[in-house]
């Protein structure tokens, strides 16, 4: 008979051990407390993301990461992945610096980075009507559509009978038993299983608090925005110079020569990204904010400034606003990869990849059962 896995939790991270387990052989109960997932892995940009990642182990997960991705797209292709790359756009003589000394370092190929020139990056992607200097092309990154993407997996899984999805279940409790492990919902329902993977995203208070509030994480809140279709095809991710300050991969010397960020972009933490769905509509943000408890509302200074950078690298007006949200992810404070944590035998923890969830989720769904070693 197969094992069963109970995973608690139907963010991307849950939903891609749900892809890793029934790939081996295992069957999965997934239990979701919310009629549909409304979390962070809704709310992102739908971006993976290999260029900007830290040098060594974080881009080794993000390369796997990505095979991984691709490899589900060819399986299931109803998912709609891009292989759209991303350009980093420099639009001063320091930002340039920087991305010509990056180009230096010594994994810049297994990045799939090109520097190109103002024209050259007009040519691949020719909504850039702009003033910038020059782009970091990153043929390796890639995008899914946030709206679609979990739905578009669960169906795939759901054409086994190896997979069964519990929507609308709150997870009380997840206790090993004397034969396996079983989680109490809030219905008083008890599911069965003889392993449980809990990928809670950032809720750190409810299952295991004791276990998440010992661990080096914190909760991270952005601000972002949707438009109406922008008319003409983005045929790349966009991402401004201030990415340059927060995505890890570029420590050059030439990092420290960037003059202070704008006043507003500071203040919260910006760098601009910017992705076209499917649909035509562009999504756009972010900020960053870490003191909790949270401003409840969404600040209109930080929009007004995202809708001037991007209005800047595109050479044209916005189209209309359609929708603002925020979105609030886990993220460990020490830069790993994620929280893991094993409890007992049979009970793995998994949360706090950051703003990298999207990204690495099916290699960190692939890592916990090579690291657990019994499944
Ligand atoms: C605005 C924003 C933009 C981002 N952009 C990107 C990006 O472009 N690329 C990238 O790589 N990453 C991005 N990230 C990060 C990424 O979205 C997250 O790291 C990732 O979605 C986390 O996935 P998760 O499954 O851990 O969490 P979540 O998506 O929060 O899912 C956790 C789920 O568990 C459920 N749950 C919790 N407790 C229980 C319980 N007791 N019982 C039942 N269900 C429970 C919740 O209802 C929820 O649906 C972004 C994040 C945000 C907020």
């Amino acid at each position: 008979m197969k094992q069963r896995v109970i995973i608690v939790g139907g963010g991307v991270i849950g939903t891609m051990h749900a892809w890793r387990c029934i790939e081996r052989g295992l069957e999965v109960v997934h239990l979701e407390r919310d009629p549909m997932p409304t979390m962070a892995s809704v709310r992102n940009f739908g971006l993976v993301w290999v260029g900007g990642r830290r040098a060594g182990h974080e881009l080794e997960v993000a390369l796997q990461a990505r095979q991984l991705w691709a490899d589900l797209a060819q399986a299931n292709q109803k998912l709609s992945f891009r292989a759209n790359g991303s350009l980093t756009i420099a639009r001063t003589s320091e930002e340039l610096k920087v991305l010509e000394q990056s180009m230096d370092l010594p994994d810049a190929d297994a990045r799939g980075w090109e520097l190109l020139s103002a024209s050259q990056a007009r040519k691949l992607n020719p909504a850039l009507d702009g003033e910038f200097r020059a782009a970091l092309h990153c043929r390796l990154d890639a995008a899914v559509e946030p709206g679609s993407v979990l739905t578009s997996i669960r169906d795939y899984l759901s054409l086994t009978d190896a997979y069964t999805w519990m929507p609308s279940t709150d997870v009380l409790e997840v206790k090993e038993t004397a034969e396996g492990v079983s989680a109490v919902a809030s219905d008083e329902a008890i599911i069965h299983g003889d392993f449980a993977i809990v990928c809670p995203g950032a809720d750190h208070t409810g299952l295991f608090a004791g276990e998440f509030e010992a661990a080096p994480l914190r909760r991270v809140r952005l601000q972002m925005f949707s438009t109406m279709p922008l008319g003409v095809d983005l045929t790349t991710s966009i991402a401004d110079g201030d990415s340059l300050r927060y995505y890890p991969a570029y420590e050059v010397p030439a990092l420290a020569e960037l003059p202070p960020q704008h006043p507003v972009a500071e203040a919260a933490k910006m760098q601009l990204l910017m992705v076209q769905r499917t649909d035509g509509s562009l999504t756009i943000g972010d900020t960053h904010e870490y003191d909790e408890p949270f401003d409840f509302a969404l600040r209109e200074p930080e929009y007004d400034y995202l809708i001037q950078v991007a209005e800047g690298i595109l050479g044209r007006r916005l189209p209309k606003v359609a929708r603002r949200w925020s979105g609030v992810y886990s993220q460990r404070t020490d830069g790993a990869v994620c929280e893991r944590q094993f409890v007992g035998k049979r009970i793995a923890l998994v949360t706090g990849p950051g703003g990298r969830g999207n990204s690495l989720a099916p290699a960190i769904a692939e890592n916990t059962l090579d690291d657990w070693g019994i499944l």
